[in-house]
């Protein structure tokens, strides 16, 4: 089972996709999770991409693909994947597609879970104050926001033409949302 989990930061993609992975046994692969870990091996492609993650900002769409092809082809991704946090716009939704054809392994769907920005801005003042991650502060969390409405949200659009396109809401128990995802 190959999917998608795609909505702005906050949204929950990354809950949903930790609990979902352990009923589909696949795993999940958080595009954002593999930047921060060659930011904290401070690689010189992790500390490119600092800057621009710290700015709110997208990382550019060659070394995402790169880190991404990379994890790809390990082994335990055979029997599928939960992809968070990629594609972002529509110039990766396209290179996934390329890159998933000559894998051979095409998507089974995309989920795009639906949550007010106003809820948004909540939950990342929430995650700011645990977890620290820089990029929760509230001025880069609304940064964020407007990245995504110009370039992630049109994504949609292509995966719905393609018949893939699956929203939930993405407001309420964390439970209930993994239930309509299932
Ligand atoms: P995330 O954990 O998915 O919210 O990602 C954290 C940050 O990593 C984002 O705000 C971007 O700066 C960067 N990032 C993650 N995935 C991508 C992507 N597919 N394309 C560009 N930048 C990304």
């Amino acid at each position: 089972m190959r999917i998608v989990f795609f909505g702005p930061n906050g949204s929950g993609k990354g809950t949903q996709a930790a609990l979902l992975k352990a009923e589909l046994r696949v795993p999940h692969i958080s595009t954002g999770d593999l930047l921060r870990a060659a930011v904290k091996a401070g690689t010189p492609l992790g500390l490119k991409a600092k800057v621009v993650m710290e700015a709110g900002q997208l990382v550019s769409d060659d070394i995402v693909l790169g880190l991404l092809e990379e994890r790809l082809a390990d082994a335990d991704t055979r029997p599928g994947f939960i992809l968070d946090g990629y594609p972002r716009n529509l110039a990766q939704a396209n290179a996934l597609d390329e890159l998933l054809a000559r894998l051979g392994q095409p998507l089974d769907a995309v989920v795009k879970l639906n949550v007010p920005d106003a809820d948004i801005v909540k939950r990342c003042e929430i995650r700011f104050e645990q977890e620290h991650r820089a990029d929760d502060n509230p001025d880069t969390v609304r940064k964020r926001l407007r990245v995504y409405a110009e370039q992630t949200a049109p994504v949609a659009d292509f995966y719905s033409q393609r018949g893939l396109l699956a929203e939930i809401d993405g407001v309420g128990a964390i439970e209930a949302d993994r239930k309509s995802v299932v």
